[in-house]
């Protein structure tokens, strides 16, 4: 299928020749039409299947092709709520792209911020607004914000919205949009609670399905590599001398990780940049850009922080932690290897993560294989972690975890096994 198949306007077409998308992804070819049609649309996917163009090209066709100031001032026809500022700033950078030969104008508000800009934004008018819900909250009860015009809502990766604890916020927010309105609603896995809230929300809506999450690109080549703790940092300073690690997101689990390893890296002159949630808003772009422009070759991330990150080339994912969630390791890797080129995922697990492989594996349907030849092999056996794997498959203590519904910890799922300690 093309673009024109798809009957967008030719503003819109314009920026997709600007931006050198040639063809749809599969889900902008079944999300754009009903969403063109005014239909309300509930969209599994996760990041790196083109989500955020099938939501932001119908509904900048939507609103463009209507009057923009119907009571003489600019307002919000168009609210997207989405969990973390990084992912709200590249739907914005997105929808300015796409949006750029048409008269809108949008906007986006997060926290960690100053708000004044915020407050102007607001003041002089948007007609898509792009959101994190804390921070619209926050203005929201200041008065800054006014939702009554909304026609168009779309709730992005709500399942980590979910996670983060927002959905008091959501719902506050929600309550303020006019019923009449179509709906567009994302998430990448099927919870229980999401299930309801799509029940909830939305006006019997299109169901748009890509990629199970179970499902690990072909592409991507995975690397397992049993390691003692203390020498993980060792091993990926050694990895590390392969040259054709050119472009590496590194996963840990936790903020302090992050920065622990930044430094431990930093030390080895290894050029390193950490992005989560405790970094200012300035930081976290500075390392960001310095990313993508190829000054640092390693960005280190926790996975919230990670959430937003959108980098085409990655030539390796690495898992300096394993996750406890099978999911995210899908989602983690899945970074690389995107746009038809190969891509590497490296996953370092030590004791305390034995038995996520083995959900991991259980999950994906596929064994990961194992790099048994290296400099530092763990000291626990084969056998003996094969008998931990099986052992404690469903029975990992709980001893840190969850650090707050906002915290960087938020991402624990009911259900789902604990975090161990940092
Ligand atoms: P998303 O899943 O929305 O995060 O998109 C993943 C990446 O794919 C982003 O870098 C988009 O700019 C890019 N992208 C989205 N749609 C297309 C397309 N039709 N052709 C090429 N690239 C695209």
């Amino acid at each position: 299928m093309t673009f024109e198949q798809l009957q967008l306007i030719d503003p819109i077409m314009k920026a997709l020749a600007k931006e050198n998308y040639t063809q749809p992804t599969p889900i902008q070819e079944q999300a754009i039409p009903p969403v063109l049609a005014g239909r309300d649309l509930f969209g599994c996917a996760q990041t790196g299947t083109g989500k955020t163009a099938a939501f932001l090209l119908p509904i900048i066709q939507l609103l463009s092709t209507q009057q923009s100031r119907p009571n003489g001032k600019r307002v919000i026809r168009s609210l997207i709520l989405t969990p973390t500022r990084e992912l709200a700033i590249q739907i914005a950078d997105n929808a300015a792209a796409y949006g750029a030969f048409t008269h809108l104008r949008c906007g986006v508000i997060v926290g960690g911020v100053s708000q004044r800009a915020q407050e102007q934004l607001l003041e002089k008018g948007v007609d898509i607004l792009i959101a994190t819900p804390g921070r619209l909250i926050d203005l929201m009860n200041q008065g800054f914000v006014d939702l009554r015009h909304v026609q168009i809502l779309v709730l992005d990766e709500a399942d980590r919205m979910l996670d983060m604890g927002f959905i008091h916020d959501m719902k506050r927010i929600i309550a303020k949009l006019p019923v009449k309105r179509q709906t567009l609603f994302f998430s990448a896995t099927m919870p229980p609670e999401i299930t309801s809230l799509v029940q909830s929300l939305l006006n019997d809506p299109v169901k748009v399905e890509i990629t199970p999450v179970s499902s690990t690109a072909e592409r991507i080549k995975q690397q397992l590599y049993y390691v003692d703790k203390a020498n993980k940092l060792q091993l990926l300073i050694d990895l590390l001398q392969d040259k054709s690690i050119t472009s590496a997101i590194v996963f840990t689990r936790t903020k302090h990780g992050a920065d622990r390893l930044v430094r431990g890296l930093t030390k080895a002159n290894i050029t390193a940049q950490a992005i989560h949630g405790d970094k200012s808003q300035n930081a976290r772009q500075a390392a960001l850009n310095n990313f993508k422009s190829g000054v640092t070759r390693l960005l280190v991330a926790t996975d919230i922080a990670a959430r937003g990150i959108d980098v085409e080339e990655l030539s390796h994912v690495i898992n300096y932690n394993l996750p406890n969630i099978p999911e995210t390791y899908v989602h983690r890797i899945g970074r690389t290897g995107r746009a038809g080129l190969s891509g590497i995922a490296i996953s370092f697990c030590e004791e305390e993560e034995i038995p996520y492989v083995k959900d991991i594996e259980k999950l994906t349907k596929q064994k990961i294989p194992v790099v048994a030849d290296h400099p530092y092999p763990m000291t626990m056996t084969q056998p003996e972690r094969a008998a931990i794997g099986a052992s404690r498959a469903s029975s990992a203590p709980a001893k840190d975890g969850n650090r707050g519904p906002r915290g960087e910890g938020g991402g624990r799922r009911r259900g789902r096994r604990p975090n161990p300690g940092k």
